[in-house]
């Protein structure tokens, strides 16, 4: 039983600042943390070992400092860490992001074939939500997003049965394995780590996978050259004022109607209201 899961480090905010000459998020002196959904991921992982044995990957594409967040990984229960690092990758959108993934799953999955490819929903600094869906189209596999749980797993039957969140509520969808699944925060519950993974995750070195070894990415799909997305000019909203209030109580509902009306015009969300029929109005008491 193989396991992989992609994790991201991310700023630990989620009010990202951005440097307005670069249109980059400002990292220096922003702690950095595993993405809050790729931990659950992790968690599912390794209760998944527990149960049925196997080895768990985990894989991030990031700067040097991402190794670290590795070592995180091991500490709760990870056999394997890969750092995939070049800056070759920077400034990578999601498509190229998605392809390096792709690629390195695709070459683990050689040596070791996966049962189970696990992501979290979404990154609290990009928000894009995109390269788990971008991963799995890449490799052909079943996609199942915003999973909140396994119903059942049978790696021998390779087949799964997994509860995820829908608009209209939950859905339970039955797949076949190798599949790939975008998780919440409820699939697992993070436990403490236990001491000997922590003995271990002190001394272990996460695997660098650069862009050309241990194996080597198209140089047109990574990095820059590889991210159709430009980003036109990013920059922190204002905060947004609050709005006039207007009060019946104090000037009654025909005036304040008349006034709203007006703002509305005024604010050019509308062009004009057309004839308002003026019905006789009688006092709103707000007791
Ligand atoms: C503020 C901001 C806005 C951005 N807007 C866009 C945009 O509109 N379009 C665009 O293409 N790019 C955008 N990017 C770039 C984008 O963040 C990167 O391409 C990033 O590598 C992946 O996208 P994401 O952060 O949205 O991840 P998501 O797709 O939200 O991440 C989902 C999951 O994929 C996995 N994952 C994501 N990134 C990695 C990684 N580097 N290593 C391992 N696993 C990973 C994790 O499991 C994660 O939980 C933006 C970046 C920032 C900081």
């Amino acid at each position: 039983m193989h396991t992989i899961v992609a994790i991201k480090q991310v700023p630990d905010t989620s009010n990202v600042r951005i440097n307005p000459e670069t249109g980059t998020l400002i990292r220096e002196g922003v702690p950095a943390i595993i993405n809050p959904y790729d931990v659950h991921a992790v968690e599912l992982a390794v209760r998944l070992k527990e149960r049925f044995g196997g080895r768990v990957t985990a894989i991030t594409m990031g700067p040097a400092a991402a190794a670290e967040a590795l070592v995180e990984c091991v500490e709760q229960g990870v056999d394997r860490g890969i750092l995939i690092s070049d800056r070759k990758f920077a400034a990578a959108d999601t498509l190229a992001t998605s392809y390096v993934l792709g690629s390195a799953i695709e070459a683990l999955n050689a040596e070791d074939p996966v049962d189970l490819l696990l992501f979290g929903l979404q990154a609290i600094d990009g928000d894009t939500a995109q390269v788990g869906p971008g991963v799995a189209t890449r490799l052909g596999l079943p996609l199942i997003s915003y999973a909140l749980g396994l119903e059942s797993f049978d790696p021998v039957a390779r087949r799964a049965v997994v509860r995820r969140k829908a608009e209209r509520g939950v859905e339970r969808l039955e797949t076949r394995l190798p599949a790939l699944l975008t998780v919440e925060k409820e699939v697992a519950e993070v436990a403490r780590a236990p001491l000997p993974n922590l003995i271990r995750a002190a001394r272990y070195q996460p695997e660098l996978w650069t862009a050309e070894a241990p194996l080597r990415f198209d140089p047109d799909h990574i990095g820059i050259k590889g991210s159709p997305t430009i980003v036109g000019r990013a920059y922190t909203p204002p905060p947004k004022t609050p709005g006039e209030r207007l009060r019946v109580a104090e000037q009654g509902l025909a005036e304040t109607v008349s006034q709203a009306l007006a703002a509305i015009l005024s604010a050019g969300v509308v062009e004009s209201l057309g004839p308002v029929p003026v019905t006789p109005q009688q006092e709103v008491s707000h007791g």
